[in-house]
């Protein structure tokens, strides 16, 4: 059975330095597609690098939203916040996401929310949250300028209820909702993933499916139209049930997707067309 990887870091390190041969062993394991998915400037020039060796890999480009932790300490100093400092890193996100357009990314992502990687607290955590809503605001903008489809990264801690990122992208969904998104790698409440759902949003599911603990990621897939499930690695993160802890490889799909058949009675033909419809590629491209 062909799979689909919808979701992939050959971008990132470890995987970057021999990503070719990474790719070849998934192709070995019958990966026929991949999209290599960037999070700042430099991994998004990187997944275009990567993706124009081969019809079959797709890149997409976006600033993640835990960009801005990274970069926390030029938006606030001393209690300060550097307002003109915050201005601009917001332009030239936008400036070098057009320029990064014009070499024909099939989508925008990962971009979004993650309150849950904020160690800042107070007036750095007020500051690093407005950063990232106004950033995939602005991303929002640009997808839907270009008619892009969205990869979206959203979390925030499970014992938080309220103001969460959850909520918060629900409510940026709602002025501007994407012609197509997935959110990726899911998690959060029910009824926040059910709102999701009446938006059209599509559903990415990983490794972390198949862990004895991912109960309510099977009730997340359980509600999930199964037109609007897809199977992604997030390689080199979240290695699937045997290979937990370690390095995940691209090739590991086929757990994933072995446990959904066997376990979860998916069709795994059907979420491999779901993945050409949404990232409306046609299958010409393989080899
Ligand atoms: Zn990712």
């Amino acid at each position: 059975m062909p799979l689909f990887d919808t979701h992939c870091h050959y971008n990132l390190n470890p995987l970057d330095t021999d990503w070719q041969e990474h790719w070849h062993l998934a192709q070995k394991n019958n990966i026929t597609h991949s999209i290599v998915v960037g999070t700042d400037h430099e991994t998004s020039a990187r997944a275009l690098e990567i993706a124009s060796h081969d019809a079959n890999l797709s890149a997409s480009v976006g600033y993640h939203p835990g960009y801005f932790q990274e970069h926390s300490d030029q938006f606030i100093s001393d209690q300060t916040i550097l307002t003109t400092n915050c201005e601009q890193h917001l332009q030239t996100i936008t400036t070098s996401l057009e320029n990064l357009i014009t070499r024909n990314p099939i989508a925008i992502g990962e971009i979004g929310l993650d309150f849950y990687r904020l160690r800042s607290k107070g007036l750095k955590r007020g500051v690093l949250i407005n950063l990232q809503e106004e950033a995939l605001k602005k991303q929002l903008k640009i997808a839907h300028k270009h008619q892009l489809p969205v990869i979206l990264h959203v979390r925030d801690q499970e014992d938080r209820t309220h103001d969460t990122a959850y909520s918060s992208v629900l409510k940026i969904l709602e002025k501007q909702t994407p012609a197509k998104f997935v959110l990726h790698c899911a998690s959060g409440p029910i009824d926040y993933i059910q709102k999701a759902l009446e938006m059209g949003a599509y559903i990415g599911f990983d490794g972390n499916l198949t862990y004895e603990s991912a109960d309510h990621l099977r009730k997340i897939f359980e509600i999930t139209p199964k037109e609007r499930v897809l199977l992604e690695t997030d390689a080199p993160y979240l290695a699937p049930g045997l290979h937990r802890g370690n390095v995940c490889e691209p090739w590991m799909i086929t757990e994933t997707a072995h446990y959904m058949r066997e376990e979860l009675g998916a069709d795994l033909e059907q979420i491999y067309q779901n993945s050409f419809l949404f990232f409306d590629i046609t299958k010409n491209h393989i080899q």
